[in-house]
């Protein structure tokens, strides 16, 4: 079936109607499976800011309730909703049902959460006064979500903002509004089982930049969740700070791995294929350098580049396929701008944007090995001692992911200290990409230095009150100060 028949039977499925003016084109065969109607950034904002005042007043379990049947609704239509993430972002099918199930485990870990959104007691220095933290809801929160991960990014903020008590607005990329209509007709049937829950308290906003940057601007949208390009990063960021709201921002990452010469091998080279050619290296956990002890090189860079010639690359709806395409022809282009006649293009579907994953040996670690090409390719460094490997992990001005593949404790445990990897995730005989929910996801640097997700990462969707309470008959001041009236 063409992507285009089988996007319009799963739409219909979802109960979506086609149509508008932005229409989306799948990766598989280049051409357009659908379309859908730009929205009014304005009328999102306010909405949610009226929703608002309602929602921060229902007890949060009441609101986990919500994500609960969420929950449900999206492991009902686990895989249609997998197929359609891979018709239009193009990635393999198994990636597709794993990012639904992302969605799942974000709705579970949020509804526990629910219960658990503690706060502090503080030993008050003054006679018969306590103190406490309160977390409060933020306000509406806008979700600026990629291509690359179409449905789990949104999942990430919605499941925590809600039980936090906020509403969100989501405005997705602008290649993969299909995915974001089929996850709201899941929203919408949860809303009707839950009953109750205010208008405009989950909404889509499709379109552009230019839509983006409306929402960003607005007063109204407490926490802008900005996930993307470093540049949308440079950009949304101070034009929030302009306006003291907050932001929490998941940009681009140039993610290392340092293959140490105790390595497990065969471990250490499934990890690479999977993390440097999975998802067509469109991760931003994408493995994209390798530092490899100059003992093994010889014996590693041979054996991946035949794994890579070996690796199918093809329609990401068979199989056998372990690398779809790329999301358009400009992400060829810039993987051909980089490097030039070793990209191979491989003809799978006519009008498909197939690629062969490509491994360079670099000699310095300058120029585009510096920059994050969102493409498979597999920078190989050398190294000679532990010092110099994670000097070069940190010499880059993104700080997402890193890993290390040794059996010396000692190794492992400094790429883990202070003085070792600088990034948001350091990971120890795994590679740097497919990260559980329950841990807070993000990195440092150019990254952005956000965190969603798991662990604490739902503070960022609350405001923080710090209260002082007297339950005595006298008003000692903090610090002991006197400032008595006189008699
Ligand atoms: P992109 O930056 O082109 O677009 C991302 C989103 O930002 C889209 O919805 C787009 O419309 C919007 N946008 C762009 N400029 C904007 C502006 N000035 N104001 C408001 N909105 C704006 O990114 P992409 O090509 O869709 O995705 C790939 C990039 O995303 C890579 O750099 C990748 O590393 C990054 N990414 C990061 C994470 C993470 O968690 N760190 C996750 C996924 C993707």
């Amino acid at each position: 079936m063409s992507p285009a028949d089988e996007a319009a039977s799963i739409l219909k499925h979802f109960g979506v109607q086609s149509g508008g003016d932005l229409a989306s084109f799948s990766p598989i065969d280049g051409n357009e499976i659908g379309r859908v109607r730009i929205g009014d950034p304005a009328r999102a904002a306010e909405e949610a800011a009226q929703a608002f005042l309602q929602w921060r007043s229902v007890p949060a379990p009441r609101l986990g309730e919500l994500v609960r049947l969420l929950g449900e609704e999206l492991r009902a239509a686990k895989e249609p909703l997998a197929r359609l993430v891979t018709l239009e972002s193009g990635k393999i099918v198994q990636e597709g049902l794993g990012e639904v199930q992302e969605m799942i485990d974000i709705c579970d870990f949020a509804v526990g959460l629910s219960r658990q959104l503690y706060g502090l007691t503080i030993a008050s220095e003054r006679p018969n006064h306590r103190m406490m933290e309160q977390w409060h809801p933020l306000g509406p929160v806008l979700v600026i979500s990629a291509f690359n991960f179409p449905v789990a990014v949104w999942a990430w903020n919605a499941a925590l903002a809600l039980v936090c008590g906020n509403p969100v607005v989501w405005k997705p990329s602008e290649k993969t509004p299909l995915t974001a209509e089929a996850v709201m007709a899941l929203v919408r049937r949860a809303l009707s089982k839950y009953g109750g829950a205010p208008d405009g308290l989950l909404q889509l906003v499709q379109g552009g930049r230019d839509v983006g940057e409306a929402l960003v601007d607005d007063a109204r949208i407490a926490l802008v969740s900005g996930t993307g390009s470093t540049a949308m990063g440079r950009a949304v960021g101070p034009r929030v700070a302009q306006r003291f709201g907050r932001v929490l921002l998941e940009l681009g990452g140039n993610n290392a791995m340092i293959v140490c010469p105790s390595a497990d091998l065969t471990l250490a080279e499934r990890a690479i294929l999977f993390s440097a050619a999975g998802t067509a290296g469109q991760r931003c956990t994408t493995l994209r350098r390798l530092i490899v002890h100059e003992s093994i090189a010889d014996q590693l860079v041979p054996r991946l580049k035949q794994l890579f010639a070996n690796v199918k690359v093809g329609d990401p709806r068979e199989p056998d396929t372990l690398v779809g395409p790329l999301i358009d022809e400009g992400a060829c282009d810039a993987m051909g701008r980089v490097v030039g006649d070793l990209i191979e293009r491989v003809d799978a579907v006519p009008g498909g944007f197939y690629v062969r994953p490509a491994i360079v040996e670099a000699k310095a670690q300058e120029g585009t090995v510096l920059k994050e090409t969102f493409a498979p390719i597999l920078y190989v460094l050398r190294y000679r001692t532990l010092d110099e490997a994670i000097a070069l992990q940190n010499e880059v001005p993104q700080g997402l992911s890193s890993s290390i593949f040794t059996t010396d404790l000692r190794e492992a445990e400094q790429f883990l200290s202070a003085a070792g990897s600088d990034c948001g995730i350091a990971n120890v005989n795994i590679g740097p990409s497919g990260a559980e929910i329950g841990g807070a996801f993000g990195g440092e640097k150019e990254t952005g230095g956000g965190r969603e997700s798991g662990s604490d990462a739902w503070r960022a969707y609350m405001r923080r009150q710090t209260n002082t309470i007297n339950f005595g008959t006298d008003l000692p001041l903090a610090q002991g100060i006197r400032f008595d009236v006189a008699p």
